[in-house]
């Protein structure tokens, strides 16, 4: 598949850099993500990353404890420019070009995000890390990943979890559920499929944008996922709908 793809959009969640801890970072996971992108970057795929903030703040758990929820997902979104910044540096140290992007204006840390620099970076070899979601509470870092997708005009989305694909039932509580190989955007809207939230797949359909849930620490790794080695599942338009 890597051949066909000239340019991803990855989500990678807060949960990946945080490893065995629910909370920060953790410096050989956080490692760890960025040699896998450096690799499909020395491939020649153009990378787009869209990154999370649950190790760090969720807006829901700050509304929750009282805190009104514009704030607190103001500050969630903060959380997610943390580790866009440490991510885009980890990929630098891996000897590939990264520049990190801003959805919300803060000229000192990072540029503010415009598809039109993020393309143009892109083009010049960069791997973009677009931090703070889409700049707006109420969203998830899930939607800002098909969003910023459809606007760079990505070929796919590529959605790392804990579990290698979609499956029937969650299959951490059901040991009877399975994997689909692929599945359309109706059935895991229908079936209200957990792995990412519905406005994100509404959006993909949409704008019929590919997402392949793949398995975080899938043996292949992301180079390998791209190219059909490893367990994923593809989620798009049914088969027969052309
Ligand atoms: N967030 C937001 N708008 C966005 C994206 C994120 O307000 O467009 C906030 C929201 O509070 C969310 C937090 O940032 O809980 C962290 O993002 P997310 O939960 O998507 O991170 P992940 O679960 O991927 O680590």
């Amino acid at each position: 598949m890597s051949s066909a793809c000239k340019r991803i959009l990855l989500k990678v969640s807060g949960e990946a850099l945080a490893g065995d801890n629910s909370f920060g970072i953790e410096p050989p996971f956080l490692q760890g993500v960025a040699a896998q992108i450096a690799d499909v970057a020395r491939g020649g795929t153009q990378v787009a990353i869209v990154v999370g903030g649950g190790n760090i703040f969720r807006g829901m758990a700050g509304a929750a404890d009282g805190t009104d929820r514009v704030t607190a997902d103001l500050m969630g979104m903060l959380g997610t420019m943390i580790n866009a910044l440490a991510l885009s540096n980890a990929i630098s140290r891996q000897g590939i070009k990264s520049k990190p992007f801003s959805a919300a204006t803060m000229p000192s840390v990072a540029d503010t995000f415009t598809a039109r620099d993020a393309k143009l970076a892109l083009e010049e070899g960069f791997v973009v890390v677009l931090g703070g979601g889409t700049g707006n509470p109420f969203f998830t870092t899930d939607t800002a990943a098909t969003l910023r997708a459809i606007e760079l005009e990505c070929d796919v989305v590529l959605k790392g979890t804990k579990v290698d694909g979609v499956y029937s039932a969650d299959p951490m509580k059901d040991p009877s559920a399975t994997r689909y190989s692929q599945i359309s955007y109706d059935e895991v809207i229908g079936q209200n499929l957990k792995v990412m939230d519905t406005a994100a797949f509404a959006l993909a359909r949409d704008n019929s944008m590919p997402i392949i849930v793949y398995a975080l620490d899938d043996a292949a790794g992301l180079a390998g996922v791209l190219e059909g080695r490893g367990r994923s599942t593809r989620v798009g338009k049914p088969v027969d709908d052309k």
